[in-house]
């Protein structure tokens, strides 16, 4: 796989486009997740012409509407500005795997961003004009905002839907075919356990029904329920119980003691007392001495790159 395209709020990245002439580099997006994705930044203020620096604007409750004022001057309204950009933008954001925004920003904020009432009292119930816009476009694009980056759960969370909205992509590029559409579901069989047993149910129901005539719908309607399952996060309960089932695989090839083994670290993952990556470790060890062709398709094992370490935090 290419390096999967991330799309992203230019500040992040270090440039100097703020209302105040600076950045808000985010050094984990940068070191780290620079390393393994191709960054597309857009600066949505910027681009609309609002200036660098500029007036900091905010959003402020206009009936049912919002909009984007200056803060010093709010007669000076630059929402439809901000829409008409964003628009541009969105078109400019084809192929993303995934997008990270800007939290708090009245343009690039992805929730909780502050609407301000007639009395200048804010409200953490908003939305970027940027982000609403790409939202509204993509709904299955995975998108994320840095601050929640910090978490171990959501990072991964954000980090694995990239990668599999990636293989979506690549995959459907290729034109979609039911045969695809099958060996898809069946590649990501344990993944989707992991968040929601019925959702995965469900799923291969809807990838049971296919037929041609049909088939641009259904899959659309596939791709729309597993983003939307796979932003539930896989609970410890979740993974514990994938991991038994992959582990029931090795049943009849592995002896007691590694089986005794097997469990007990499992087990340790159970309760807490070590992460993820060691259960994973040691059930990829044994599948390498013992290849199971159903196991090696499964993206569980290896849903994005291992340097990226994500499970070992989890
Ligand atoms: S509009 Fe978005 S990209 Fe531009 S400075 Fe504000 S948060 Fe950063």
């Amino acid at each position: 796989m290419n390096k999967p395209k991330l799309g992203i709020s230019s500040c992040l990245l270090g440039e100097p486009v703020r209302h105040d002439g600076g950045h808000k580099r985010h050094a984990y997006t940068v070191n780290t997740l620079g390393q393994f994705f191709e960054f597309v930044p857009f600066c949505p203020e910027a681009l609309a012409g609002l200036g660098i620096p500029r007036p900091t604007i905010r959003l402020v409750k206009a009936g049912s509407a919002t909009r984007a004022v200056e803060v010093k001057n709010q007669q000076i309204d630059v929402t439809e500005r901000l829409l008409a950009t964003s628009a541009l933008i969105v078109e400019q954001a084809h192929g993303l795997a995934g997008y990270i925004l800007k939290k708090d920003s009245p343009s690039c904020g992805m929730a909780r961003v502050r609407i301000y009432d007639a009395h200048g009292v804010p409200q953490r119930v908003g939305q970027g004009l940027f982000a609403q816009t790409l939202e509204k476009t993509y709904p299955n694009l995975p998108v994320e905002e840095e601050g929640r980056l910090t978490d171990p759960a959501l990072r991964e969370n954000f980090l694995e839907r990239v990668y599999v909205y990636q293989r979506w992509l690549n995959m459907t590029q290729r034109g979609l075919t039911i045969q695809g559409l099958i060996h898809f579901h069946t590649q990501h069989k344990f993944l989707l356990l992991a968040h929601d047993e019925q959702a995965h149910r469900q799923l291969g129901q809807l990838v049971a029904s296919a037929s041609e005539p049909h088939l641009l719908t259904l899959g659309n309607e596939y791709i729309a329920t597993l983003m939307n399952t796979l932003k539930k996060l896989a609970t410890r309960k979740r993974h514990t119980n994938v991991l038994l089932h992959l582990s029931g695989y090795l049943r009849k090839k592995l002896s007691t003691d590694e089986k005794t083994e097997l469990r007990e670290v499992t087990d340790k993952y159970r309760c807490g007392i070590v992460p993820l990556v060691v259960p994973l470790t040691l059930l990829k060890h044994h599948f390498r001495q013992f290849p199971t062709p159903y196991i090696d398709m499964q993206h569980y094992i290896d849903p994005y790159p291992e340097t990226l370490m994500l499970r070992n935090h989890l």
